[in-house]
């Protein structure tokens, strides 16, 4: 793909067994179908086989998502697909990522191996608790202060492809029927 994608991710963070997170994905699902902001895609493109369940479109109130007022670009012309997945997995905000960074004194995560060893501890044997080199502040990874999260692990992970800034309220519905822990940010690609 030439051009370079956004995606507002939402991704549950706290650790949950198969059968929980499809729960979560299906409550996600059914309250967005009920809503009409989501539809099924007949055919799409982007169809990848890793996602269980599915690629959606905008229906025909997927503005109800939007922060208000929508931007005029947007008027006619709505978001894109919305994957929806039900695996634990690592997201991230992938060409934009910025580095996870203290709270108290702005040191950041080491984005090579130290990054990649918490990573590794939390696909392998739950979250990590990251301490700070600098001061000594600790919190599990997930907590680390990122706008553009450079790794985290989890699911459900539900990304909408290029849709407008979203209204805040939409979006703490969506983390309620996700329930849990979630966390929310915007990705490049
Ligand atoms: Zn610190």
């Amino acid at each position: 793909m030439g051009m370079s994608t956004s995606g507002f991710v939402v991704v549950r963070l706290d650790a949950l067994g198969a059968e929980e997170r499809e729960h979560s994905a299906q409550s996600a699902i059914d309250w967005l179908t009920s809503e009409r902001v989501i539809a099924p895609l007949a055919e799409s493109l982007w169809r990848r086989p890793d996602l269980n369940f599915g690629s959606w479109g905008p229906d025909v109130e997927w503005a109800k998502a939007a922060a208000q007022p929508l931007p005029d670009a947007w008027q006619s012309s709505p978001g894109e697909e919305v994957d929806v997945s039900a695996d634990r997995d690592m997201v991230s905000a992938s060409g934009n990522s910025e580095d996870f960074t203290c709270p108290q004194c702005s040191t950041a995560i080491g984005s090579g191996d130290p990054l990649g060893k918490l990573i590794e501890q939390w696909m392998e044997h739950g979250e990590p608790v990251a301490t700070c080199v600098s001061c000594g502040w600790a919190s599990p990874l997930g907590d680390w202060p990122s706008h553009y999260p450079p790794a985290l692990v989890g699911g459900p992970t539900i990304t909408f492809y290029r849709w407008p800034e979203f209204d805040p309220d939409f979006v703490a519905r969506l983390v309620t029927q996700l329930g849990g822990r979630c966390r929310t940010f915007w990705t490049h690609i």
